[in-house]
């Protein structure tokens, strides 16, 4: 790049017209121009030109939970079983942003349930779990949702979620602490009523990170 043509020495008018037709450009990449301009920058510069438009493909898959619900994810997996002991998959990864500042949050996510008389395609809680992560949330009520999503497809005899995650609006801005992880759960049915079944939980769990996560 040649000196004439950086940030520092705009040659050409003042415009805001991109150097190339940004083809993917929808109405949040327009959004982004005015925020890269409104930041000082000049979104025309090679390094600028298609970030608008990256912007939105990246927010648009990162927010693609809304465009889906419960039904369409976990699509039929639903099956009878006289398994009655905890189901549990941990470690989950979780990815989200946080609905306050729009900065990602991340970490693991680890759901389990009693059954009743049905159990759940496994794979499917992580996508439950991916579906609500993947719109703007808080991760209280990202927790919540998960198992209120679990209770409403099996009628279990309890549910459990924990979720343990760094939040990037902690860690780079605010109080930027770096090393802080935020503990969350949900506690349904026997699990809320019976610590026991949490100890139980955590002794399965192992002592990996979560195991403590579920109190007693
Ligand atoms: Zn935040």
């Amino acid at each position: 790049m040649s000196l004439a043509n950086s940030a520092f020495l705009p040659e050409k008018p003042e415009t805001l017209e991109p150097t190339q037709p940004d083809t993917a450009a929808g109405p949040i990449s327009a959004m982004v121009r005015d925020m890269l301009v409104a930041l000082g920058e000049d979104p025309r510069r090679e390094g600028l030109v298609k970030t608008p438009s990256r912007v939105e493909k990246s927010m648009r898959f990162l927010t693609s939970g809304y465009q889906t619900d419960l039904e369409e994810v976990v699509n039929g997996a639903v099956f009878e079983s006289d398994y009655r002991d905890v189901v549990l998959v941990r470690d989950i990864d979780i990815f989200s942003l946080c609905e306050h500042h729009l900065l990602p949050f991340y970490g693991k996510a680890h759901i389990a349930y009693l059954p009743e008389g049905k159990v759940l395609g496994l794979s499917k809680l992580p996508r439950i779990a991916e579906m609500f992560a993947r719109r703007l949330q808080l991760q209280e009520n990202l927790t919540q949702q998960i198992a209120d999503a679990v209770q409403s497809l099996l009628n279990p005899r309890g549910v459990a979620v924990s979720l343990e995650c760094s939040h990037m609006c902690m860690a780079m801005r605010g109080v930027q602490k770096v090393g802080s992880t935020t503990v969350t759960r949900a506690l349904l049915g026997a699990f809320s009523e019976d610590s026991k079944l949490r100890r139980e939980l955590s002794m399965l769990e192992g002592a990996g990170q979560g195991g403590r996560l579920w109190g007693a």
